[in-house]
Protein backbone atom coordinates (compact mmCIF):
# COMPACT_ATOMS: atom_id res chain seq x y z
CA UNK A 1 0.00 0.00 0.00
CA UNK A 2 1.30 3.55 -0.86
CA UNK A 3 1.18 6.65 1.69
CA UNK A 4 -0.92 8.58 -0.67
CA UNK A 5 -2.11 11.38 1.21
CA UNK A 6 -5.72 11.55 1.89
CA UNK A 7 -8.04 13.04 3.94
CA UNK A 8 -7.27 11.50 7.12
CA UNK A 9 -3.69 12.07 7.02
CA UNK A 10 -4.59 16.07 6.35
CA UNK A 11 -7.04 15.62 9.78
CA UNK A 12 -4.07 13.82 11.48
CA UNK A 13 -1.32 16.17 10.55
CA UNK A 14 -3.94 19.18 12.06
CA UNK A 15 -4.62 16.91 14.67
CA UNK A 16 -0.94 16.81 15.72
CA UNK A 17 -0.40 20.19 15.24
CA UNK A 18 -3.64 21.67 17.14
CA UNK A 19 -2.43 22.54 20.85
CA UNK A 20 -6.02 23.62 23.03
CA UNK A 21 -6.55 24.83 26.13
CA UNK A 22 -8.40 24.09 29.51
CA UNK A 23 -12.16 24.86 28.14
CA UNK A 24 -11.33 22.10 24.93
CA UNK A 25 -12.61 19.05 26.64
CA UNK A 26 -12.66 16.92 23.55
CA UNK A 27 -11.15 17.99 20.87
CA UNK A 28 -10.17 16.38 17.24
CA UNK A 29 -11.09 13.11 16.75
CA UNK A 30 -14.13 12.41 17.61
CA UNK A 31 -17.64 12.58 16.15
CA UNK A 32 -18.06 15.85 18.06
CA UNK A 33 -16.18 18.08 20.14
CA UNK A 34 -17.15 18.85 23.55
CA UNK A 35 -16.77 22.10 24.90
CA UNK A 36 -16.72 23.91 28.48
CA UNK A 37 -18.69 26.74 28.84
CA UNK A 38 -17.98 29.82 31.35
CA UNK A 39 -19.51 32.81 32.20
CA UNK A 40 -23.21 32.51 32.32
CA UNK A 41 -23.40 29.63 30.53
CA UNK A 42 -24.39 31.37 26.78
CA UNK A 43 -22.21 30.85 23.70
CA UNK A 44 -22.05 33.08 20.75
CA UNK A 45 -21.67 31.26 16.84
CA UNK A 46 -20.48 33.28 13.55
CA UNK A 47 -20.02 31.82 10.44
CA UNK A 48 -18.82 32.81 7.43
CA UNK A 49 -17.83 31.09 4.17
CA UNK A 50 -15.00 32.36 1.93
CA UNK A 51 -14.73 31.06 -1.75
CA UNK A 52 -12.05 31.15 -4.30
CA UNK A 53 -12.73 33.06 -7.45
CA UNK A 54 -15.55 35.48 -4.90
CA UNK A 55 -13.86 36.42 -2.01
CA UNK A 56 -10.21 35.64 -3.09
CA UNK A 57 -8.28 34.94 -5.99
CA UNK A 58 -6.84 31.81 -5.59
CA UNK A 59 -3.57 32.33 -7.36
CA UNK A 60 -2.82 35.38 -6.10
CA UNK A 61 -3.26 35.56 -2.65
CA UNK A 62 -2.03 32.49 -1.50
CA UNK A 63 -3.82 29.86 0.67
CA UNK A 64 -1.94 30.37 4.37
CA UNK A 65 -3.54 34.12 3.58
CA UNK A 66 -6.71 32.85 2.70
CA UNK A 67 -6.72 30.43 6.01
CA UNK A 68 -5.85 33.72 7.68
CA UNK A 69 -8.60 35.81 6.23
CA UNK A 70 -11.18 33.16 6.81
CA UNK A 71 -10.95 32.69 10.53
CA UNK A 72 -10.24 36.79 10.61
CA UNK A 73 -13.71 37.63 9.40
CA UNK A 74 -15.40 35.19 12.10
CA UNK A 75 -13.09 37.14 14.59
CA UNK A 76 -14.28 40.76 13.65
CA UNK A 77 -18.00 39.43 13.94
CA UNK A 78 -17.08 38.44 17.47
CA UNK A 79 -14.85 41.73 18.15
CA UNK A 80 -18.34 43.52 16.54
CA UNK A 81 -20.51 41.68 19.74
CA UNK A 82 -17.49 42.51 22.18
CA UNK A 83 -17.50 39.50 22.55
CA UNK A 84 -14.42 37.32 23.41
CA UNK A 85 -13.56 34.52 21.19
CA UNK A 86 -12.56 30.90 22.45
CA UNK A 87 -13.16 28.39 19.66
CA UNK A 88 -13.70 27.22 15.97
CA UNK A 89 -14.80 24.28 13.67
CA UNK A 90 -13.83 24.60 10.26
CA UNK A 91 -15.14 23.32 6.99
CA UNK A 92 -12.56 23.14 3.93
CA UNK A 93 -13.29 21.87 0.71
CA UNK A 94 -10.31 21.31 -1.46
CA UNK A 95 -9.51 21.01 -5.50
CA UNK A 96 -8.48 17.67 -5.68
CA UNK A 97 -5.13 18.67 -7.87
CA UNK A 98 -3.88 20.57 -5.24
CA UNK A 99 -5.55 19.48 -1.88
CA UNK A 100 -2.48 18.36 -0.17
CA UNK A 101 -0.13 21.83 0.03
CA UNK A 102 -3.71 23.63 0.34
CA UNK A 103 -4.46 21.54 2.80
CA UNK A 104 -1.20 22.60 4.78
CA UNK A 105 -0.85 26.24 3.85
CA UNK A 106 -4.46 27.20 4.80
CA UNK A 107 -4.27 25.89 8.35
CA UNK A 108 -0.91 27.40 8.76
CA UNK A 109 -2.59 30.48 8.19
CA UNK A 110 -5.55 29.57 10.24
CA UNK A 111 -3.75 28.49 12.94
CA UNK A 112 -1.58 31.27 13.43
CA UNK A 113 -4.14 33.67 13.84
CA UNK A 114 -6.42 31.20 16.19
CA UNK A 115 -3.17 31.32 18.29
CA UNK A 116 -2.69 35.03 18.55
CA UNK A 117 -6.33 35.20 19.68
CA UNK A 118 -6.12 32.28 22.00
CA UNK A 119 -8.88 30.24 20.15
CA UNK A 120 -9.00 26.42 20.13
CA UNK A 121 -9.36 24.84 16.50
CA UNK A 122 -11.43 22.19 17.44
CA UNK A 123 -12.67 19.90 14.88
CA UNK A 124 -14.11 20.53 11.20
CA UNK A 125 -14.38 18.69 8.68
CA UNK A 126 -12.35 18.00 4.45
CA UNK A 127 -13.36 17.29 1.46
CA UNK A 128 -11.80 17.27 -2.11
CA UNK A 129 -13.75 17.71 -5.35
CA UNK A 130 -12.71 18.82 -8.67
CA UNK A 131 -14.01 22.43 -7.79
CA UNK A 132 -12.18 25.39 -6.41
CA UNK A 133 -11.44 25.76 -2.70
CA UNK A 134 -14.12 26.80 -0.10
CA UNK A 135 -13.33 27.55 3.59
CA UNK A 136 -16.00 27.59 6.04
CA UNK A 137 -15.10 29.20 9.61
CA UNK A 138 -17.46 28.95 12.28
CA UNK A 139 -16.47 30.95 15.67
CA UNK A 140 -17.63 30.28 19.05
CA UNK A 141 -17.02 33.08 21.86
CA UNK A 142 -18.70 33.56 25.18
CA UNK A 143 -20.05 37.26 26.55
CA UNK A 144 -17.82 39.55 28.87
CA UNK A 145 -19.31 40.60 32.33
CA UNK A 146 -21.09 43.64 30.67
CA UNK A 147 -22.70 41.21 28.34
CA UNK A 148 -23.14 41.53 24.02
CA UNK A 149 -23.66 44.52 21.75
CA UNK A 150 -25.77 44.26 19.29
CA UNK A 151 -27.02 46.15 15.92
CA UNK A 152 -30.05 47.46 17.41
CA UNK A 153 -29.05 49.69 20.29
CA UNK A 154 -28.52 52.88 18.88
CA UNK A 155 -30.52 55.70 20.07
CA UNK A 156 -31.55 59.50 18.53
CA UNK A 157 -28.60 61.82 19.61
CA UNK A 158 -25.72 59.31 19.94
CA UNK A 159 -22.72 59.91 18.30
CA UNK A 160 -21.28 57.65 15.96
CA UNK A 161 -17.74 56.53 15.93
CA UNK A 162 -15.15 54.33 13.47
CA UNK A 163 -12.07 52.64 14.39
CA UNK A 164 -8.85 53.11 12.17
CA UNK A 165 -9.27 54.52 8.82
CA UNK A 166 -11.54 53.32 5.35
CA UNK A 167 -11.33 52.27 1.77
CA UNK A 168 -8.17 51.19 -0.39
CA UNK A 169 -8.85 47.57 1.25
CA UNK A 170 -9.00 45.37 -1.69
CA UNK A 171 -5.22 46.62 -2.48
CA UNK A 172 -4.13 43.83 0.08
CA UNK A 173 -5.61 44.88 3.54
CA UNK A 174 -8.44 42.87 3.58
CA UNK A 175 -5.98 39.81 3.62
CA UNK A 176 -3.74 41.00 6.73
CA UNK A 177 -6.22 42.94 8.51
CA UNK A 178 -5.93 42.93 12.37
CA UNK A 179 -9.46 42.40 14.00
CA UNK A 180 -10.07 44.62 16.43
CA UNK A 181 -11.65 42.15 19.07
CA UNK A 182 -9.18 43.57 22.38
CA UNK A 183 -10.15 47.25 20.85
CA UNK A 184 -13.90 46.32 20.90
CA UNK A 185 -13.42 44.59 24.72
CA UNK A 186 -11.65 47.72 26.05
CA UNK A 187 -14.12 50.31 24.77
CA UNK A 188 -16.92 47.65 26.19
CA UNK A 189 -15.34 48.22 29.57
CA UNK A 190 -14.98 51.88 29.13
CA UNK A 191 -18.21 53.06 28.35
CA UNK A 192 -21.65 52.22 27.33
CA UNK A 193 -21.58 50.81 23.79
CA UNK A 194 -25.14 51.03 22.38
CA UNK A 195 -24.97 49.58 19.08
CA UNK A 196 -21.61 48.14 17.06
CA UNK A 197 -20.97 46.78 13.73
CA UNK A 198 -18.09 45.29 11.60
CA UNK A 199 -17.38 47.37 8.73
CA UNK A 200 -17.19 44.56 6.11
CA UNK A 201 -20.00 46.11 3.08
CA UNK A 202 -18.51 49.66 3.30
CA UNK A 203 -19.49 51.88 6.37
CA UNK A 204 -21.97 53.54 4.04
CA UNK A 205 -24.10 50.09 3.74
CA UNK A 206 -22.83 49.26 7.52
CA UNK A 207 -24.22 52.24 8.79
CA UNK A 208 -27.92 51.79 6.89
CA UNK A 209 -27.71 47.75 9.11
CA UNK A 210 -27.48 49.85 12.12
CA UNK A 211 -30.04 52.65 11.51
CA UNK A 212 -32.17 49.52 10.26
CA UNK A 213 -31.89 47.51 13.17
CA UNK A 214 -32.30 50.55 15.41
CA UNK A 215 -35.39 52.26 13.88
CA UNK A 216 -33.01 55.53 14.15
CA UNK A 217 -31.44 57.57 11.28
CA UNK A 218 -27.80 58.56 10.35
CA UNK A 219 -26.13 61.50 9.40
CA UNK A 220 -22.23 60.85 8.20
CA UNK A 221 -20.03 64.06 8.21
CA UNK A 222 -18.36 63.74 4.93
CA UNK A 223 -15.22 66.10 6.08
CA UNK A 224 -15.29 63.70 8.95
CA UNK A 225 -14.50 60.31 7.72
CA UNK A 226 -10.79 58.84 7.86
CA UNK A 227 -9.03 57.87 4.80
CA UNK A 228 -6.87 55.19 4.35
CA UNK A 229 -3.64 55.74 2.99
CA UNK A 230 -4.43 52.72 0.68
CA UNK A 231 -6.84 54.49 -1.07
CA UNK A 232 -5.09 55.87 -4.49
CA UNK A 233 -3.97 59.76 -3.71
CA UNK A 234 -4.17 60.51 -6.98
CA UNK A 235 -8.08 60.83 -6.94
CA UNK A 236 -10.48 63.79 -5.98
CA UNK A 237 -11.33 64.71 -3.06
CA UNK A 238 -14.67 63.03 -3.55
CA UNK A 239 -13.14 60.17 -5.08
CA UNK A 240 -11.70 59.25 -2.41
CA UNK A 241 -14.17 59.35 -0.18
CA UNK A 242 -16.26 57.09 -2.04
CA UNK A 243 -14.09 54.88 -1.61
CA UNK A 244 -13.79 54.96 1.98
CA UNK A 245 -17.45 54.44 2.22
CA UNK A 246 -17.85 52.06 -0.12
CA UNK A 247 -15.35 49.94 -0.80
CA UNK A 248 -15.95 47.57 2.22
CA UNK A 249 -13.67 45.21 3.47
CA UNK A 250 -12.54 47.06 6.46
CA UNK A 251 -12.84 45.43 9.23
CA UNK A 252 -13.04 48.19 11.52
CA UNK A 253 -15.43 48.76 14.54
CA UNK A 254 -18.41 51.12 13.37
CA UNK A 255 -20.39 52.13 17.23
CA UNK A 256 -22.48 54.68 18.50
CA UNK A 257 -22.35 56.03 22.04
CA UNK A 258 -24.03 58.48 24.12
CA UNK A 259 -22.65 62.48 23.75
CA UNK A 260 -21.26 62.67 26.60
CA UNK A 261 -19.75 58.91 26.59
CA UNK A 262 -18.33 60.40 22.89
CA UNK A 263 -16.56 63.09 24.54
CA UNK A 264 -15.35 61.11 27.28
CA UNK A 265 -13.40 58.70 24.46
CA UNK A 266 -12.56 62.06 22.31
CA UNK A 267 -10.65 63.39 25.69
CA UNK A 268 -9.52 60.24 27.13
CA UNK A 269 -9.79 57.43 24.11
CA UNK A 270 -8.81 54.25 25.71
CA UNK A 271 -7.20 52.98 22.51
CA UNK A 272 -3.87 52.62 20.90
CA UNK A 273 -6.00 52.53 17.82
CA UNK A 274 -7.75 56.18 16.48
CA UNK A 275 -10.95 56.89 17.17
CA UNK A 276 -12.71 59.03 14.78
CA UNK A 277 -16.20 61.01 15.43
CA UNK A 278 -18.18 60.64 12.00
CA UNK A 279 -21.37 61.52 12.95
CA UNK A 280 -24.61 61.06 14.87
CA UNK A 281 -27.82 59.30 15.19
CA UNK A 282 -31.16 61.13 14.07
CA UNK A 283 -34.81 60.80 15.17
CA UNK A 284 -35.34 60.99 11.54
CA UNK A 285 -35.22 58.19 9.36
CA UNK A 286 -32.82 57.75 6.32
CA UNK A 287 -28.75 57.67 6.09
CA UNK A 288 -27.51 61.14 5.00
CA UNK A 289 -24.18 62.77 4.13
CA UNK A 290 -23.92 66.36 5.17
CA UNK A 291 -21.48 68.32 3.14
CA UNK A 292 -19.08 70.80 4.07
CA UNK A 293 -21.30 72.85 2.62
CA UNK A 294 -23.78 72.15 5.43
CA UNK A 295 -26.31 70.53 2.81
CA UNK A 296 -26.96 66.65 2.86
CA UNK A 297 -27.27 64.43 0.29
CA UNK A 298 -28.47 60.42 0.90
CA UNK A 299 -25.73 57.75 1.65
CA UNK A 300 -24.30 56.97 -1.27
CA UNK A 301 -25.68 53.11 -1.97
CA UNK A 302 -22.86 50.42 -2.93
CA UNK A 303 -21.05 47.97 -1.39
CA UNK A 304 -20.70 44.76 -1.60
CA UNK A 305 -23.95 42.83 -2.20
CA UNK A 306 -24.36 38.96 -3.50
CA UNK A 307 -26.84 38.80 -6.04
CA UNK A 308 -28.95 35.87 -6.81
CA UNK A 309 -30.78 34.84 -9.69
CA UNK A 310 -29.60 36.16 -13.36
CA UNK A 311 -26.04 37.21 -13.66
CA UNK A 312 -26.62 39.33 -16.62
P1 LIG B 1 -16.86 12.26 11.02
O1 LIG B 1 -16.95 11.41 9.77
O2 LIG B 1 -17.30 11.58 12.26
O3 LIG B 1 -17.47 13.62 10.85
P2 LIG B 1 -14.23 13.05 10.23
O4 LIG B 1 -13.45 11.90 9.71
O5 LIG B 1 -14.86 13.99 9.25
O6 LIG B 1 -15.29 12.51 11.26
O7 LIG B 1 -13.31 13.91 11.19
C1 LIG B 1 -12.55 13.29 12.21
C2 LIG B 1 -12.17 14.33 13.23
O8 LIG B 1 -11.34 15.32 12.62
C3 LIG B 1 -13.37 15.08 13.83
O9 LIG B 1 -13.05 15.36 15.18
C4 LIG B 1 -13.40 16.38 13.04
O10 LIG B 1 -13.99 17.41 13.79
C5 LIG B 1 -11.90 16.60 12.77
N1 LIG B 1 -11.61 17.36 11.53
C6 LIG B 1 -11.87 17.02 10.24
N2 LIG B 1 -11.43 17.94 9.37
C7 LIG B 1 -10.87 18.94 10.13
C8 LIG B 1 -10.24 20.18 9.85
N3 LIG B 1 -10.07 20.66 8.59
N4 LIG B 1 -9.80 20.93 10.88
C9 LIG B 1 -9.96 20.50 12.14
N5 LIG B 1 -10.52 19.33 12.49
C10 LIG B 1 -10.98 18.55 11.50
MG1 LIG C 1 -19.06 11.23 12.90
Amino acid sequence: MTNRPDEFSLIEQIRRRTVVSDRTRLGIGDDAALLNVSGDGEVLVAIDVLMEGVHFDGERSGAEAVGRKALAVNLSDMAAMAARPTATVVGIVLPKRRAELLGQQLMDGLLGIAAEFDVDLIGGDTNTWDGPLVISVTLLGEPSGRGIVTRSGARAGDWLFVTGALGGSLSGRHLTFQPRVDEALTLHSAVNLHAMIDVSDGVASDVRHLARESDVGMVIDAGAVPIHDDVDGSLSDAQRLHHALTDGEDFELLFSVSKEDGRRLLERSPLDVPLTLIGAVTQEAGCRLRLADGTQTELPEGGWVHSFGDAS
